[in-house]
């Protein structure tokens, strides 16, 4: 360690010559502030050494100056020689009178220096007791400001309102420190077995409360400075529980092929069938199993129906044989003018002479279904099915969709409305394949044997919610029906109802027959 202070020193001798006693200067004047100026230990011991060794060459250097130097020595420097006390720094007070002058020069010297070389910070010892005490006072100062600022951004203490009253709480208080130090005193819930009996009072949530409006029921939860707390009894819980999923097979159902039985619903849909789900929970604490069916199974085959769209007051209006000329676009006014849509069953062979309706149809977001290819005109005696052959029957409804594939550039859903709603006997298996759902309907306007507006309108106006309302675009003069349709569709509206399609009808569950018992408790 010493070999390696000597290097060091020797490569300062060669490199800073010309400095080298300004340096020395520093160095003594330092040691003699050592206390104030937090000096390593290292350090002071080089500079003991240093010291030493330039104690010598002062004294020579003394005798050269000394003359006249001893009545001008300024009154600071004086008081600071007096304060040190150690032995070496009492040898070079015999001289320090006669070397101030020399003092003060290397001390300017060392300025200059410091000046031309700004990265270097001169040595604190340079400064007087003078100059110390404003810099000092000024340090205290700034901390103490430091520490009002921490106080007042970092407060030990603050306020926040709980249930509408003003409290102190700790900084980083939590929910539970407020609950402990009563400034809200809400009823922990009860912990309940999963088949909803007691299992334990207070076992539940501690609380209910919301912090600047956001929920929580966590005792840990901060309330940060100035927040807005609202807390209440805590809810009920339910204990830990292990759930068992198990789906339910969906059964086959009897089809109904009867004609009479068309009138049983307005929608006549070929379901696939779906299994539903059983779910069963047995409770952790309590050892309770329960069993509960969360969804139930929809059975395979064809079910008819009319729609329950529960709390929805959702209509859907139907308009057949259309496209035509001059009523077509009359209907659509009305539903453009009151955001309503309509389900439209489309005669296949009227198509290509007003693409432009269909058209308009679909960008009105009205769904755009087949009501056959020519009306099932030929065998079908142009109103049914029925009495044709299963070849013509699905080649009328697949000319049917063809039609309008043409005129949109897209397959249209495979919906059907029968010629005259005559869907039954073997039509239903002949057309499985091909169809999804044939839509009848609830509320028939009779529109068609023109009983005028006030009458077509009376029907619309009689619509339940779910309901299918039959009516006519095209087959005739539809003056009466566009009447009716642009007096009724605003106060529909306006009660609240929403005009929809045939596929948002379709989208609600069907009824489920057979339904099952209400949660079973077992055990
Ligand atoms: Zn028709």
């Amino acid at each position: 360690m010493e070999n390696r202070r000597k290097a060091h020193r020797r490569s300062d001798a060669s490199s800073q010559e010309p400095h080298r006693r300004e340096g020395a200067a520093q160095t003594r004047r330092s040691t003699e502030r050592r206390p104030a100026a937090n000096r390593g230990g290292q350090a002071s011991e080089q500079r003991t050494a240093t010291q030493s060794r330039q104690v010598g060459s002062r004294a020579v250097s003394s005798g050269r100056s000394s003359s006249g130097q001893t009545q001008g020595a300024p009154t600071d420097g004086r008081r600071a020689a007096q304060r040190t006390r150690k032995p070496t720094q009492k040898r070079a007070q015999a001289g320090g009178q006669a070397r101030r002058p020399q003092q003060e020069r290397e001390r300017l010297k060392n300025r200059a220096a410091v000046s031309a070389h700004p990265g270097r910070r001169p040595a604190a010892a340079g400064l007087t007791q003078e100059q110390l005490v404003p810099i000092m006072a000024g340090g205290f100062i700034v901390v103490l400001l430091g520490i009002c600022a921490l106080l007042l951004f970092h407060p030990w203490k603050y306020n926040v309102t709980v249930n509408g009253t003003e409290v102190t709480v700790k900084r980083n208080a939590t929910l539970g420190d407020i609950v402990e130090a009563g400034y809200a005193t809400p009823a922990a819930g009860d912990l309940m077995s999963v088949d909803g009996k007691l299992l334990k009072e207070g076992g539940g949530d501690p609380f209910a409360a919301t912090v600047d409006g956001k929920a929580s029921n966590d005792p840990a939860t901060v309330v940060p400075k100035h927040a807005v707390v609202e807390m209440t009894d805590g809810a009920n819980a339910t204990e830990d529980c292990d759930v068992t999923e198990t789906p339910i097979p969906h059964g086959e159902r009897t089809w109904d092929t009867e004609m009479g039985s068309y009138w049983n619903g307005s929608l006549h849909v070929y379901e696939e069938g779906e299994d539903g789900l059983s779910v069963t929970k047995v409770g952790k604490v309590s050892g309770t199993t329960v069993t509960e069916q969360t969804k139930a199974p929809v059975d395979s085959g064809y079910h008819i129906y009319t729609c329950n769209p529960g709390e929805d007051k959702v209509i859907a209006l139907t308009f057949d044989d259309g496209p035509w000329d001059t009523t077509t676009d009359g209907i659509l006014d009305v539903l453009e003018a009151n955001g309503a849509k309509a389900t439209f069953f489309t005669i296949g062979n009227q198509i290509p002479e007003h693409t432009a309706q269909i058209q308009r149809e679909k960008s009105l977001g009205c769904q755009v279904c087949t009501h056959t290819y020519d009306h099932a005109e030929g065998s079908g005696q142009g109103a049914n099915l029925t009495y044709m052959s299963s070849e013509e029957q699905i080649w009328e409804v697949q000319q049917g969709y063809a039609a309008i594939k043409d005129a949109l550039g897209e397959e249209p859903s495979h919906i059907l409305r029968a010629p005259g709603g005559n869907f039954y006997g073997e039509t239903l298996t002949i057309l499985q394949p091909y169809v999804d759902a044939e839509i009848g309907w609830d509320v028939d306007t009779e529109d068609w044997r023109l009983p005028g507006a006030d009458a077509i309108y009376e029907a619309i106006m009689s619509v339940q919610p779910g309901q299918v309302i039959l009516m006519h675009d095209g087959g005739g003069d539809r003056t009466q029906t566009v009447e009716a349709v642009s007096r009724a569709v605003p106060e529909l509206v306006a009660q609240g109802y929403k005009l929809v399609t045939v596929d948002e009808l379709l989208a609600y569950d069907p009824p489920v027959e057979d339904a099952p018992d209400a949660p079973v408790s077992v055990g």
